[in-house]
């Protein structure tokens, strides 16, 4: 890292967009606006050209021709055959990984499971107080569902930024059944250690389940080398798998006949197609499955996933830690004078791809930057209350002249006090 200040300028971020070894993947990207600049990649990804083509083609020939034959020939195994694909961005055996349902059913399923096969004795789940809450409200209703028998203890933040890995350890002990986590928080972007964490789960006897929403296609992720028991992620964030997208599971090979899925559907069957009036749970990893697939949902994953593929993570990862190091550079230089303060944290090894900066009128900078007067750029970030930006990095189609441009209008919308003209929340 250079403090040169000719690092942080426009031209060295044409120079460093030239240069970039990823940059023909942005064509591969639906861009339909020059007046627009995407920073929020971490929530919904852009839409590639080929996701376009496997859409009409699913629509018209697949099940406009074919009809009912496509079932064959087309989407029965399409939860396995995209599950492979995601296995091998997560560092996983290819029957480990299946498409299905959301993160949230699918962190509901694991934990179920996980919760089950524990027994009585281990009445402790931990997790932390950054955790998206969708996942905390998950085991809040599981704990629920188990008679009220489990508590929830959650590790502490002292700054918002990072939990520090002795702090979710201490938590750990012998009574401790789940240990249940996001391995990139979707707040600072704070990436765990998942070697360390995972091995003192298991020194204990409890089980580990990672969400990998925030992580998967941004950093590289080995459940394998890490013996990992149980992942979940969703597809619809850095994979660019399209709104509402079908999210995946993992469960290690050697777990995956001693955890039960709660929900008996159909195709969690060992033989669907039987229609047998007694349910017997499928081996392996097509036990985790419920019910039909949306199928639309799920082909719409494949591009994105498949451009990851061939660009490679490690390729990927180098880009977001560059791009992700240039951003805070033209944050410390033109926004913490202004009032800004970081928000993710500084070192690369403990983050994700995106940034967080908090302002305490972040809320009505945003608007200002989404919702810009006359024929400014419009820039699109997100906001988290009460008051952070989150900018996002997408190497695949991010390029450094964004990130200059976004800056910059950041700026300029709280130099010139453009702001006050938005509404308060
Ligand atoms: C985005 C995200 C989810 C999404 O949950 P859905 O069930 O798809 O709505 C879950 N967990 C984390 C950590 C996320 O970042």
């Amino acid at each position: 890292m250079t403090n040169d200040e000719n690092f942080f300028t426009l031209e060295a971020a044409r120079a460093k967009d030239l240069s970039d070894p990823l940059r023909e993947y942005r064509d591969q990207f639906v861009h339909s606006s020059e007046n627009l600049i995407y920073l929020d990649g971490n929530s919904l990804g852009r839409l590639p050209l080929r996701s376009k083509e496997m859409i009409n083609k699913v629509v018209n020939e697949q099940w406009g021709d074919r009809l009912i034959r496509s079932w064959n020939t087309d989407w029965l195994d399409i939860n396995r055959r995209i599950g492979l694909k995601i296995a091998q961005l997560i560092g996983a055996k290819p029957h480990e990984v299946i498409l299905t349902d959301s993160t949230s059913l699918n962190l509901f399923k694991l934990a179920y499971g996980s919760l089950k096969n524990q027994g009585e004795g281990r009445t402790r789940i931990v997790s932390d107080e950054m955790n998206f809450p969708s996942d905390l409200y998950i085991l809040q209703g599981l704990i629920d569902i188990f008679g009220n028998s489990h508590e929830l203890v959650l590790a502490k933040s002292d700054n918002e930024i990072i939990v520090r890995e002795e702090d979710v350890s201490s938590l750990i002990n012998s009574r401790t059944s789940l240990v249940s986590l996001s391995y990139v928080s979707f707040k600072s972007a704070f990436k765990y250690d998942m070697n360390a964490i995972t091995k003192n789960a298991h020194d204990h006897g409890a089980h580990i389940i990672w969400d990998l929403s925030h992580a998967v296609g941004a950093v590289q992720v080995n459940l394998n080398d890490s013996q990992v028991d149980m992942a979940v992620g969703c597809t619809y964030k850095y994979l660019n798998g399209g709104p509402g997208s079908l999210a995946f599971l993992y469960v290690r090979e050697d777990l995956q006949d001693k955890i039960i899925n709660p929900v008996w559907g159909w195709f969690a069957d060992a033989n669907p197609f039987d229609f047998e009036m007694q349910f017997s749970a499928a081996k392996g990893i097509n036990r985790f499955l419920t019910s039909t697939t949306p199928i639309l949902s799920a082909a719409s994953t494949e591009p994105g996933i498949d451009l990851l593929l061939e660009a490679g993570i490690d390729r990927i990862r180098d880009k977001s830690v560059q791009q992700t190091q240039f951003l805070i550079g033209l944050v410390d230089k033109l926004l913490l004078p202004l009032g800004f303060v970081m928000s993710s944290p500084r070192d690369p090894e403990k983050r994700g791809s995106h940034i967080a900066i908090s302002h305490p009128d972040a809320y009505r900078i945003t608007q200002a930057m989404i919702h810009p007067s006359e024929d400014n750029l419009i820039v699109i970030p997100d906001f988290r209350a009460p008051d952070i930006i989150r900018l996002g990095v997408a190497p695949l189609y991010t390029q450094y002249q964004d990130i200059y441009y976004c800056v910059l209008r950041i700026k300029e919308i709280v130099e010139t006090h453009e702001f006050e003209q938005y509404s308060e929340k």
